[in-house]
């Protein structure tokens, strides 16, 4: 058993891995940026893969505005049957295509645990999705794997529900664990859902797991990214998800709530001067040593 688990189990506290009084914190390496030290990560891209076009264009443009990790959906959880569902083997492809290229470590979606294997085979980071915070058999098995694992809080997931998900993957042997705030269900109707902000500095007092922040699906709507992006920063927040499209009036999912390629570029800027105010630092690619 590790060492101080032993007393922790004997603590109340019904997370014993993920607590605060496990570790002080915990940095985990995508390619060449470090995430839950001093550093703020952006993670920027596609909600989904569409075409190989759509997907380099992304890439190359996210890339030079200074994002650090590339996202892009390939295995999509829609609410709608009738949906596009993502491209499957074939977007994994594609974003192996655009690490090639761009050198941007890779995060993607995984919604089974008959295809960890295969997504772990093109994915830098493997994405949990809101919708499965809770399903444990999942959570298990990328808890069996060597890959830093994203777990999303799910829509209606207590923030003690969100961190015992991180839990059960940790409790499975990996510990390379990040937690994403991507809004919560709320009465509120006028954003998609309501992102819930003071949930970082409370998830950094009680675990030592890194946070990201996703705006884009915590808001819905472009007009409000750039905003919360300074503000999850600004509450400690580790890095941002960030969806971006090249042309988001054409997107096949989530257009409303993509920045273009300049909106992207304007809400990297703004991040680096809040990282400075508080201390952080949005690393430069060109300044990150290999
Ligand atoms: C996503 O990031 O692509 C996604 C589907 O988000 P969520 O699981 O938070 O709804
Ligand atoms: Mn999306």
């Amino acid at each position: 058993m590790l060492a101080g688990l032993e007393q922790l189990i004997a603590t109340k506290s019904p997370y014993k891995l993920a607590s605060r009084a496990f570790r002080e914190r915990t940095i985990i390496r995508i390619g060449d940026v470090l995430l839950g030290g001093d550093d703020v990560v952006i993670m920027a891209g596609p909600c989904t893969v569409e075409n190989r076009e759509q997907l380099l264009q992304t890439a190359r443009g996210v890339r030079h505005a200074g994002a650090h990790v590339l996202r892009g959906g390939a295995y999509k959880p829609r609410s709608s049957p009738y949906s596009f569902q993502g491209l499957g083997q074939e977007g994994l492809a594609l974003l192996s295509a655009a690490r090639a290229e761009t050198g941007l470590p890779i995060i993607t979606e995984v919604m089974e645990p008959g295809t960890i294997a295969l997504v772990a085979e093109h994915a830098d980071v493997l994405q949990i999705g809101a919708r499965n915070c809770q399903n444990y058999p999942l959570l298990r098995e990328v808890g069996r794997t060597d890959r830093p694992v994203m777990v999303k809080r799910g829509p209606g997931c207590t923030v003690e529900e969100w961190i015992m998900a991180a839990e059960h993957v940790m409790s499975h042997g990996n510990m390379q664990v990040m937690l994403c705030e991507r809004g919560i269900k709320t009465f509120e109707t006028a954003t998609r859902h309501t992102l819930d902000l003071s949930a970082i500095p409370l998830v950094k007092q009680l675990t030592h797991l890194p946070v990201i922040v996703d705006p884009s699906h915590g808001t819905g709507r472009r007009d409000l990214i750039k905003s919360m992006c300074l503000a999850a920063i600004a509450a400690g927040a580790d890095g941002v998800l960030i969806e971006v499209h090249p042309n988001p009036e054409n997107a096949l999912c989530d257009g409303a709530q993509s920045l273009d390629l300049d909106e992207f570029a304007d809400c990297v800027a703004g991040m680096r001067l809040v990282a400075e105010a508080v201390g952080r630092r949005v690393p430069r690619r060109e300044l990150v040593p290999a």
